[in-house]
């Protein structure tokens, strides 16, 4: 259990260790947005030394580090007895280093390159097993059920079969209701950042996606013409007010 996130509700400090800048902007910016407080630390002895002050309720630690690697770092955290949760970030190829990873103590490990939704849902999953939920684990709006943990949609009692990445899209436009999302956003978030597809490929999957949660009249995700899409669980009469587009 989190000492420090039980006293100062909502607000969860993560630290980032991580020496690569595309990376660093990606999750600075991106978990900012989702409502956490992200410090950054560029090579491994910093980031040692800022966890073990204790000040931070969820580790992202790069393998590949200046100075100390991300292995070294998180077995001197666990010698010193700080349980603090840690995702290890590897490149596909370090695969025997981390499988030792999870052996030195990290609670789980993404590889690169990653989608930030990918990211995102492993930092929920990571702080809800460490019981540092302080937020829903089922998500709630125009009738539909989005439930995180057992990655089950329904409509009412109606089961609604998603892809994993009509789940991720449903899951951020019900996790921020009103928001544009460009289709680069979108490709940026539920894709990722390397992806070199066509961005119509968000087109055909919010159209698959509408057709299986009953939205064939696009009233809950809407189409903002020259802009990208919104979802409105109110339905159409507040709109018009203040709209943010990322
Ligand atoms: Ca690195």
């Amino acid at each position: 259990m989190n000492q420090r996130a039980n006293g100062r509700r909502g607000r969860v400090h993560v630290l980032v260790v991580e020496d690569e800048q595309t990376i660093v902007e990606l999750l600075r910016i991106g978990l900012t947005y989702e409502g956490y407080h992200v410090a950054v630390a560029r090579d491994g002895r910093t980031g040692l030394e800022l966890a073990d002050k204790g000040d931070f309720d969820l580790l992202i630690l790069d393998l590949m580090l200046p100075d100390l690697d991300g292995l070294k770092v998180c077995r001197r955290l666990r010698m010193r007895g700080n349980d603090i949760p840690i995702i290890m970030l590897t490149a596909r190829k370090e695969i025997a280093d981390r499988v030792a990873g999870l052996d030195m103590g990290a609670d789980d490990y993404i590889t690169k390159p990653f989608s930030f939704e990918e990211l995102v849902a492993r930092v929920r999953a990571v702080l809800r097993r460490r019981g540092n939920t302080g937020e829903p684990t089922v998500l709630r709006a125009a009738g539909l059920i989005l439930d995180l943990e057992t990655h089950e949609v329904r409509r009412g009692d109606e089961p609604i079969d998603l892809t994993p990445t009509e789940f991720a899209l449903l899951e951020l436009f019900m996790r921020h209701p009103r928001r544009v999302y460009t289709r680069d956003t979108l490709l940026n978030r539920v894709w990722g950042l390397d992806y070199e597809g066509d961005a119509n490929v968000v087109d055909v999957h919010v159209s698959n996606l509408r057709r299986k949660i009953g939205d064939r009249e696009r009233r809950l995700i809407r189409t903002v013409y020259g802009l990208g899409y919104s979802f409105r669980p109110e339905g159409e009469e507040k709109g018009g007010d203040e709209q943010t587009v990322e």
